[in-house]
């Protein structure tokens, strides 16, 4: 499936103004803007400010199935580190996960759809603020975005540096882990440091509990789970001879099932109120639900593969890829509806910077691939009617 020639240059064109403009979670304005411009210019009806910054255009051709097919916007705060033409011009952001390049893949499917005389259903392009951390996919869900522009299904695509370009890769079940955070105020009592009798020492506290949240994912948990505890953060005393009265740790879990993330949290809990205890010490340990895991629905793979083909040719899908242990916001959306989550390959002859490395940038060899993946996907499943 050919993607035209005009389509791919304006959206390389808008791909890479998003990139020397970018925003941070809620504050994708411009970018906002953008979409609603070029999804007007399609033909669609377009509603903005859905959650935030959201914006739905909606392809609407008569009875047949409704699917959502979603884009996210946000860049990071990160200072951005290439020497492109189109380098970031704001200090501070940048676009190092590709989301401007996930604009762009789905505005030119938009254009594609629209132009087909032959669809029949409804197609919802779902553009997403605040992906990272800040969880615009649960405010879009919040903000009645199912509830205004059902859907049947619902579908994400990532670029994915370590796949090849022209290459796809999902999986049935969890393709990313859950992420949350969690915090441990370890309370002692402070004294001069050359008499710690006359206290109780919160770093002993501290330095047994980094270990000891070691042992939830090596001890507690089966084996075959995979998960993930990392102590990210220790704050605490500020002399060279006063042992303080508190420290603070803080750190993040994830993992792929969410039986194992409720029991990391009770073991959380117990581990860090009984070492504190154990020093005579008290622990207060608050852990924050962030996103759930990223859950594909087993029978929206194969159709994962199909448009794949489509878009790349034959088998170049994986549909069985192993999950990764980050993590995705999309994971409220397949909540509320079936649908699949996919990666499509970054790397060239040259590999891909990582995702958040201040030298990413989205390959533009990926776009006509993503569009046409995004096409094909949208035309099976409507099709099915
Ligand atoms: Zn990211
Ligand atoms: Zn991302």
């Amino acid at each position: 499936m050919a993607l035209d020639g005009s389509v791919l240059e304006r959206m390389v064109a808008i791909r890479r103004d998003l990139h020397k403009h970018p925003e941070l979670a809620f504050a994708e304005f411009r970018t906002a803007e953008c979409v609603a411009r070029e999804l007007a210019a399609c033909g669609l009806s377009v509603r903005t400010g859905i959650g935030g910054t959201g914006v739905v255009g909606t392809l609407a051709r008569g009875d047949g199935p409704a699917i959502g097919l979603r884009a996210d916007m946000d860049a990071l705060p990160i200072t951005e580190e290439t020497q492109l033409p189109y380098r970031s011009a704001r200090p501070g952001i940048m676009h190092a996960c590709g989301h401007d390049g996930h604009v762009a893949m789905l505005l030119a499917a938009a254009y594609h759809l629209a132009a087909m005389d032959d669809l029949r259903g409804t197609v919802h392009f779902i553009f997403q603020p605040a992906e990272e951390c800040e969880g615009g996919g649960r405010a879009m869900v919040a903000d009645g975005l199912f509830r205004d522009h059902p859907c049947d299904s619902v579908w994400g695509l990532h670029i994915w540096p370590g796949l090849p370009v022209g290459r796809f890769a999902t999986r049935a079940g969890a393709i990313m882990a859950s992420f949350d955070t969690f915090e441990i105020v370890v309370q002692g009592s402070g004294t001069h440091a050359a008499m710690p009798e006359r206290g109780n020492d919160p770093f002993m506290v501290t330095a047994e509990l980094v270990m000891a949240l070691q042992t939830i994912v090596s001890r507690r948990l089966n084996p075959l789970c995979p998960a993930v505890v990392s102590v990210t953060q220790i704050h605490g005393g500020d002399a060279w001879n006063v042992i303080p009265e508190r420290v603070t740790i803080r750190g993040t879990v994830r993992c792929l099932d969410e039986a194992a993330r409720g029991r990391i949290e009770t073991l959380i809990a117990e581990i860090g109120t009984g070492v504190a205890v154990a020093h005579g010490c008290r622990a207060e340990v608050r852990y924050i639900h962030g996103y759930p895991s990223t859950v594909n629905t087993a029978d929206s793979v194969p159709w994962v593969a199909r448009a794949a083909s489509r878009a790349a040719g034959e088998g170049a899908c994986d549909s069985d890829v192993a999950p990764s242990m980050a993590s995705e916001d999309f994971a409220f959306m397949l909540q509320a509806a079936p649908g699949a989550y996919a990666w499509i390959g970054a790397d060239g002859a040259v590999p891909s910077r990582p995702l958040h490395n201040p030298g990413f940038d989205f390959n533009d060899a990926a776009l006509p691939l993503g569009a046409a993946y995004w096409t094909a996907l949208a035309r099976d499943l409507t099709a099915r009617g």
